[in-house]
């Protein structure tokens, strides 16, 4: 049943409730008056349970559209999360990784949050990468092993 269907269906109730009415105020006998005075309430029990019946739909409707936008959100989530593998890189960090170009990893919490924050390399020797997101810092290369750069010392020069 929609709107349409049930406005009718009001509409209809409305004019048999008025009819009835003109019925009960005219040139009735006693037991006429009685009957359709039951009748006139019988039609208001009929309207107030429509418009019970047009209150539950309308938020039978509000409750489907937000569930479809919930579940539009989350089928657009599982596309974009489909493009990424959990993985353990060389430095040890467990991040995400991109399947497609630019190859990128991306921050496992922001990625529980349902965000795609890719880690950008810090450019130390510790090899940490932090996410823009959170801030979090993950060692996703090996760290650099310092080597000490050989000096030559001419004392006697
Ligand atoms: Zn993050």
């Amino acid at each position: 049943m929609d709107y349409a269907t049930i406005n009718g269906v009001v509409q209809a109730v409305n004019l048999t409730k008025q009819l009835a009415k003109a019925a009960f105020d005219g040139k009735v006998d006693a037991d006429a008056k009685a009957k359709i005075g039951e009748v006139v309430e019988k039609l208001g029990d009929v309207q107030d349970r429509m418009f019970n019946l047009r209150n539950d739909l309308h938020e039978l409707q509000t409750e489907r559209d937000e569930l479809k936008t919930k579940l539009d959100a989350a089928d657009a989530w599982e596309r974009r999360a489909s493009n990424y593998n959990l993985t353990q890189t060389l430095g040890g960090a467990v991040v995400y990784s991109s399947k497609g170009d630019p190859i990128h990893y991306a921050c496992p919490s922001c990625f529980n949050k349902r965000e795609i924050h890719p880690l950008q390399d810090n450019r130390t020797v510790s090899g940490k990468f932090r996410c823009t997101g959170c801030a979090a810092e993950f060692p996703v290369k090996p760290k650099h092993k310092v080597t000490a750069v050989p000096t030559t010392h001419h004392w006697n020069d």
